[in-house]
């Protein structure tokens, strides 16, 4: 192959890829990172909430076949994609896994602690350490304060304390403080959009924005469709770009991958690489959402109150279940026409007319990672001619149960908050996909190493989402970031040799 030959291919902008290319500029090594995604606009459009939900201007061409539920059938589902992966949609909760969370890892929390340390310092995250109540050990204070709870969110905070719950503001990576960049103004659009001022600290105004200044090439609307093996070496991607429809190819003596947790093992198994559990365990979390209707409106001001956490029931199904119950979070109610246009046929009408009065509380669950939940190939093709992602889930009772808890728990707030009617429905998305190509200390039972190198070969390494052989019960993004940088310094370290 004669083509532009690179120290390090990085493919994929999200956590992972963004926190092992942080971590490689750094040190000095040439590195390229392949994105599929265009840039984020930053116009009035990415706060339409038409436009961003329902319209999805992000979406991929490439749709996903998904089968869920214990259907029989696959149903197309577009994700979004853009330079800073979903960091660009997240919501900015920055929450650490508890040490019991490590049970079925190679590394203990102790191994990864530095690290969270550190994403924590580079993502900008605004917490307060001590106040929730199954916090692991840290080695430092949250680098910022946390904002004043604003009026959705005070509810929540009197409701939870006086049924004896011990609430706390979650730790969030937007920018409410740094005078050099623009702060965040509390929108009530943040969580599923990307922030048109750029106030998110998302990947592309933090990690990504700095590995650029220190010599980072990204090739956005990049996509790989394959990596290219000589032996036990990766020795080059092919790919194909989005906007020109020309192809591409680069050579590196390092490649990172971190397209997530669907597309890195759907990369592999095109590539032929990748042993028995490539494409296995595929986990999400069991989540579920709250709505508790209210005789008054609940966020006049529409200001944004994503701002409150309750981790009181984080260990109750550990010695049951061997897993984390999980966590309950404050989350914005979308706008009228939006729950109009998801509400079933027949409650649209009322479920529009409601939307003022409505606050939700999203339920996270932790869910167990199976074997038969699944990342593969179809024989379909997309619009650039490579097989279409399939993938199928579904949860076990176990974790509709840790759901169910949860939701059950939420209600009991949203009533003492005084809300009289509550709707509680799953969460369908994959927003939180982890697993499909875990680590472990075998490649019987995982298909990378404890440094997250896919065991069959020398130079590839896997960093985004896929690595976590559990999902624990808290929101994914900054254990990923954290053990992104984590491994980018294993490789920064062992370059020569690798
Ligand atoms: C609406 C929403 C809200 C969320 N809120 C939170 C939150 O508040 N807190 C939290 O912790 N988590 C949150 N999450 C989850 C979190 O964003 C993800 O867990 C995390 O971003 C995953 O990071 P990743 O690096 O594994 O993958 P991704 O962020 O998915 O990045 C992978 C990147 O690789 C690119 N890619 C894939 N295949 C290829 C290819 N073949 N060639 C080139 N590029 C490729 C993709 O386009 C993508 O940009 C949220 C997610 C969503 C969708
Ligand atoms: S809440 Fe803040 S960070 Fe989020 S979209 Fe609005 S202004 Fe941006």
């Amino acid at each position: 192959m004669n083509a532009p030959s690179y120290d390090a291919v990085v493919i994929g902008s999200g956590f992972g890829g963004a926190g092992a290319a942080h971590v490689l500029t750094g040190a000095g090594l040439r590195t390229l990172l392949l994105e599929r995604g265009g840039w984020p606009r930053r116009d009035d459009q990415d706060w339409d909430q038409q436009a961003i939900l329902i319209d999805k201007r992000y979406q991929s061409d490439s749709p996903l076949l998904v089968r869920q539920y214990g259907s029989s059938t696959f149903v197309p589902l577009h994700l979004n994609e853009t330079v800073g992966g979903m960091s660009v949609f997240y919501g900015g909760a920055s929450l650490r896994l508890r040490e019991g969370d490590f049970a079925r890892w190679p590394i203990k929390y102790s191994d990864l602690e530095p690290y969270y340390t550190r994403a924590e310092q580079l993502l900008g995250v605004h917490g307060q350490a001590g106040a929730d109540p199954f916090e692991p050990p840290r080695s430092a204070a949250y680098p910022l304060a946390p904002v004043a709870l604003t009026p959705p969110a005070q509810r929540i905070q009197q409701a939870a304390r006086s049924l004896g719950y011990r609430p706390f503001p979650i730790p969030l990576a937007l920018n409410f403080s740094d005078p050099a960049r623009p702060r965040c103004i509390l929108c009530n659009t943040c969580d599923g959009f990307p922030c048109k001022l750029k106030a998110k600290n998302d990947l592309t105004a933090t990690l990504l924005q700095e590995a650029q200044v220190q010599g980072l090439e990204i090739r956005a609307g990049a996509i790989v469709t394959r990596l290219v093996r000589q032996g036990v070496r990766i020795t080059g991607v092919e790919g194909v770009d989005k906007f020109t429809k020309q192809p591409f190819s680069f050579l590196a003596r390092l490649f990172v991958l971190a397209g997530g947790a669907i597309h890195s093992p759907a990369l592999l198994l095109r590539s032929g690489l990748g042993g028995p559990t490539v494409g296995r365990f595929l986990m999400r979390h069991c989540n579920g959402v709250v709505a508790g209707i209210f005789p008054f409106a609940t966020n006049p001001a529409q200001i944004f109150h994503k701002q409150l956490c309750l981790a009181d029931f984080y260990e109750d199904h550990r010695a049951a279940h061997g897993t984390a119950t999980g966590i309950i979070q404050d989350i914005y109610t979308p706008a009228s026409p939006v729950i109009r246009h998801f509400a079933p046929t027949g409650f649209k009408r009322i479920a529009g007319m409601v939307a003022g009065h409505i606050q939700n509380l999203l339920c996270i669950a932790e869910d167990e990672p199976l074997p038969e939940n699944q990342v593969s190939l179809s024989a379909q093709r997309d619009v650039f001619g490579m097989e279409l992602v399939q993938v199928q889930h579904r949860y076990t009772e176990a974790d509709c149960a840790r759901r169910d808890y949860l939701t059950a728990k939420a209600r009991h707030v949203l009533r003492r908050a005084g809300a009289f009617l509550f709707k509680t429905y799953r969460l369908d998305s994959f927003s939180h996909a982890v697993g499909s190509v875990r680590f472990g200390t075998s490649p019987a039972e995982s298909a990378l190493d404890p440094n997250c190198r896919l065991w069959e070969t020398e130079n590839l390494f896997v960093t985004d989402s896929s690595f976590m052989p559990s999902s624990g019960g808290v929101n994914p993004s900054l254990t990923i970031a954290a053990n992104a940088l984590r491994v980018g310094e294993y490789l920064t370290q062992t370059y020569e040799n690798i």
